[in-house]
């Protein structure tokens, strides 16, 4: 499960972020994970659980904000959204796409007091 690593770094980035406010609590991680970026949000908000007893982000609560995949259609030559990788252009049904979005997932934002 892939998921626990990635919610290991996720208390690192945390970790480091609240280095610099001694003393204070995590209130909320706001994640930002791409459509496309192959990861369980269910998982994840399990890994995180698991992962953050013990750590300066033990009260804090997960966040998601799901961001939609985009490509680049080598036919339209324009963006398009897309659901899932390997999907065909929505508008012109090719197979050309370079995706350009929604493809990582990373930390936004945290509220610290
Ligand atoms: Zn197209």
């Amino acid at each position: 499960m892939h998921e626990m690593s990635l919610a290991e770094g996720v208390i690192v980035v945390v970790q480091d972020a609240a280095r610099g406010h001694q003393p204070c609590t995590v209130r909320t991680v706001r994640l930002e994970i791409g459509a496309l970026a192959a990861v369980e949000c269910e998982a994840l908000r399990f890994a995180f659980e698991v992962v953050k007893r013990g750590s300066v982000a033990e009260g804090a609560q997960l966040d998601i904000v799901e961001v939609p995949g985009s490509a680049w259609c080598m036919q339209c030559s324009r963006n398009v959204a897309i659901g899932a990788r390997g999907e065909p252009c929505p508008a012109c049904g090719s197979w050309q796409l370079q995706v350009t979005g929604g493809d990582q997932m990373r930390v936004r934002e945290l509220e610290l007091t």
